[in-house]
């Protein structure tokens, strides 16, 4: 979903000094709300409030971006690009690993964002009596709960597969705890895409898209770990070790494989292999 993602979109600035993009299909949803809007016997007026309203949602999306980009930058960690589709967004962090305290707060950010967002829109549309998921402020209060709710959804690549997983990870490991998520979010996608089959056919396309994500994180940590990759160890700034060497002195920290310590040990190490009981 990441890959490729940035080539068809346009640049919207900077914003907290990161890179902000959209997908140029964007330009149809708008289209598409305008669109809605007049066929249901809309005005003007009402195609530019729904074209408006579609315009509040991706903001909220934004923001919900950058709520996961400035909890990284928090841990030191580099957001390179945030993009938005409409599939969602998606902010690109540089390196691919956190420590599992650090991936536990990141993934948190972005639905309590949302959260936070949906209770001052509620509280606002309590204000106003605006209360209807029909009206701007009620509209836009529910869409930022349902952001919150889905996302929080227990299954990569949702933020709540990376909760899940951090937190899995700081008892058994990165690998395991990789795995068991991968799992847990196959039997979230499964379930989705039978609800999907009574219901609607998108929910049955994003849990069929779960079902592949989760795979496909669980074979990236396996690469990482170089469980499977033999090759890495060939690759310039491969490192093998053991957890700890002959003397017990630590060569890789416990980081990689959750539990406390530090990040990627010796930090030029593009690759580490580790030989380990646990890992193996
Ligand atoms: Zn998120």
């Amino acid at each position: 979903m990441v890959a490729g993602m940035s080539a068809w979109s346009w640049s919207l600035g900077r914003f907290f000094g990161i890179e902000t993009r959209v997908h140029f299909t964007f330009v149809l949803v708008l289209a598409w709300a305008a669109y809605s809007a007049i066929a249901q016997g809309g005005t003007a007026v009402a195609a530019a409030l729904a074209v408006l309203f579609m315009v509040a949602v991706f903001a909220s999306v934004l923001l919900h971006e950058i709520g996961h980009a400035l909890m990284a930058r928090v841990f030191g960690v580099p957001t390179r690009r945030i993009v938005l589709s409409p599939l969602g967004g998606v902010a690109q962090l540089d390196g691919q690993v956190l420590r599992p305290r650090e991936e536990f707060w990141v993934a948190l950010a972005g639905p309590l964002v949302s959260f936070v967002l949906a209770g001052s829109l509620f509280t606002l549309a309590a204000l106003t009596g605006a209360w209807s998921p029909t009206s701007f402020i009620g509209g836009l209060a529910w869409a930022n709960l349902m952001i919150a709710a889905f996302n929080m959804l227990p299954a990569f690549p949702m933020d709540g597969g990376r909760v899940l997983r951090s937190v899995l990870a700081s008892r058994v490991g990165l690998g395991r705890g990789t795995e068991i998520a991968a799992k847990v979010g196959r039997v979230a996608a499964v379930g989705m895409m039978i609800a999907g089959l009574f219901t609607s056919p998108m929910l049955f396309l994003i849990g069929a898209f779960v079902f592949v994500a989760a795979g496909a994180e669980a074979r990236a940590v396996d690469g990482f770990l170089g469980r499977r990759s033999r090759d890495v160890g060939r690759a310039p700034g491969a490192l093998f070790g053991r957890r700890e060497d002959s003397r017990g002195e630590r060569v890789v920290p416990d980081a990689i494989f959750g539990r406390q310590g530090g990040r990627l040990w010796p930090p030029r190490r593009k690759v580490v292999v580790v030989i380990d009981d646990r890992w193996n």
